[in-house]
């Protein structure tokens, strides 16, 4: 028998979970950890809460966790309840599949201003992720600066856009609801630093903009480049690119319509924030392209920004004792290999791109190296104690552990919670979803 423990319940680690079944079928015990009593990672608490077309792929996640050979071990966090250390001794490999829970920094003044949030937090606080559902945003100004072109950039623009109807369905929590149905903000600026040939937005994403109610997207003509240039792009870029070409040939009698104008600014970098307390401008460098960067012209510009959201990457969290790559902000590894017996996939692995279907290939690949280390000696002849030395441990300790049964009840009164309509109210702190299993 192998024991394996992933560290982490979202797309990265279930997936490996179900490698690591397809590979050793009855030989494996496989105990995912969660620090939170609920499962799923950005399932739950990073895709847009009006993508539940998306958070479907649980369902799948579901089936895996409901087999004998993986457990659900939530409302445990590393380095708080029990050390890396301790499970590489109780476990023959430790994966991390930790994600990337935290945002990069812009690294300009004033981005420690009130109501200059990374997307982490923002997207937290409206998805209800207990450790950001106090953050309480002020969307009362009239503009919203989003930095970034990337698809978490649109999702933002999206929810500070979408009216009451529009998140019908929706599994956004009342908190955040409440706020946006309050807000008076009519003016989405999204900053890129690079072109529009430069986008990190997919189309069908990008293609949104285009269906909101009170809402359209504006892009400047002269900001596109020659439509022959399009032809060196990839397939799936050209398509988002043909979107912004739509986008600006929008008469803007249409435009003006909407009461709310979601304006694309290229070549323009974040410089500088001011606020008194709070952020109220945001100074923006022109930039042109060199060598494919982006490189400050010196020519730098004022806009009014009430609201400013940083859609720019995020970083892996650091385990003290586990290697990191301060530049990449991820485990420093080798493919996936951080050490004998310590493994690390998804996010936490290559840093923040791709789909949640990237994380399929990276965790059956992931169990394709463990077992090639087994295979080779590396880890050692097993008889490792696994989860019956996990669960001394846990009770040594009084450990509260939330198993995938108790998950299902928080799940249920969840369902039963939720407005009419909607698949379910999240509980948005760690306390109530206690209380819920007992
Ligand atoms: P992303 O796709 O990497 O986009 C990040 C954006 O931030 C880029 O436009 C980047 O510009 C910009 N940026 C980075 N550093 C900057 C700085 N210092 N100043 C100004 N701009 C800066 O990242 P993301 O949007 O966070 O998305 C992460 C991953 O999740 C992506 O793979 C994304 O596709 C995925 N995701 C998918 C969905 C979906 O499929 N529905 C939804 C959300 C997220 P440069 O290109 O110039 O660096």
């Amino acid at each position: 028998m192998r024991h394996i423990a992933i560290i982490g319940s979202g797309p990265a680690g279930y997936y490996t979970a179900e490698a690591a079944q397809k590979h050793f079928g009855e030989d494996v015990r496989v105990d995912i950890f969660d620090m939170l009593p609920v499962p799923y990672g950005l399932i739950r608490t990073g895709v847009a809460p009006d993508h539940q077309s998306i958070k479907g792929v649980s369902r799948r996640y579901e089936k895996t966790a409901l087999t004998e050979n993986v457990r659900f071990v939530g409302n445990i966090a590393i380095g708080r309840d029990v050390q890396i250390a301790e499970l590489q001794q109780l476990y023959d490999a430790v994966v991390l599949a930790t994600g990337a829970p935290k945002d990069r920094d812009l690294g300009i003044p004033g981005e420690h201003l009130g109501n200059v949030f990374g997307s982490a937090e923002f997207v937290g606080w409206y998805n209800g992720h207990p450790q950001f559902a106090d953050l309480e945003p002020d969307l009362s100004g009239s503009t919203a600066v989003v930095i970034g072109m990337g698809n978490v950039a649109l999702d933002v623009a999206r929810m500070l856009s979408k009216t009451n109807c529009e998140f019908d369905g929706s599994d956004i929590v009342n908190h955040a609801l409440e706020v946006l149905c309050q807000s008076k903000i009519d003016r989405v600026v999204l900053l890129g630093r690079r072109g529009p040939h430069q986008i990190m937005m997919t189309p069908k994403e990008l293609g949104e903009l285009a269906h909101l109610e009170r809402a359209a997207p504006h892009v400047a003509r002269g900001d596109l480049p020659d439509v022959g240039e399009d032809a060196l792009l990839e397939p799936g870029l050209r398509k988002s690119v043909n979107l912004l070409r739509d986008f600006a040939a929008t008469p803007e009698h249409i435009r003006a319509e909407k009461p709310i104008a979601i304006e694309f600014a290229f070549f323009a970098s974040p410089h500088a924030l001011y606020g008194d307390g709070k952020v109220k401008e945001i100074d923006i460098e022109r930039t042109v392209l060199e060598k494919g960067r982006a490189v400050g012209t010196g020519d730098v510009a004022r806009l009014p920004a009430d609201l400013v959201i940083s859609c720019i990457g995020y970083r892996t969290n650091p385990i003290p004792g586990v290697p990191f790559d301060e530049r990449a902000g991820r485990f420093a590894n080798d493919e996936g290999r951080i050490m004998p017996g310590l493994y690390c996939v998804g996010w936490a692995m290559r840093g923040p791109s791709g789909t949640i279907g990237t994380n399929k290939p990276d965790g059956f690949a992931i169990i394709d190296r463990i077992a090639e280390d087994i295979a080779q000696g590396t880890l050692g002849n097993g008889g490792k104690q696994g989860r019956a030395g996990f669960d001394a441990l846990a009770a040594t300790r009084g450990l509260d552990v939330v198993t995938f049964r108790d998950w299902k009840k928080i799940e249920e009164a969840e369902e039963r919670a939720a407005r009419e309509g909607a698949p379910r109210e999240k509980f948005v702190d760690i306390e109530a979803m206690i209380r819920a299993v007992n």
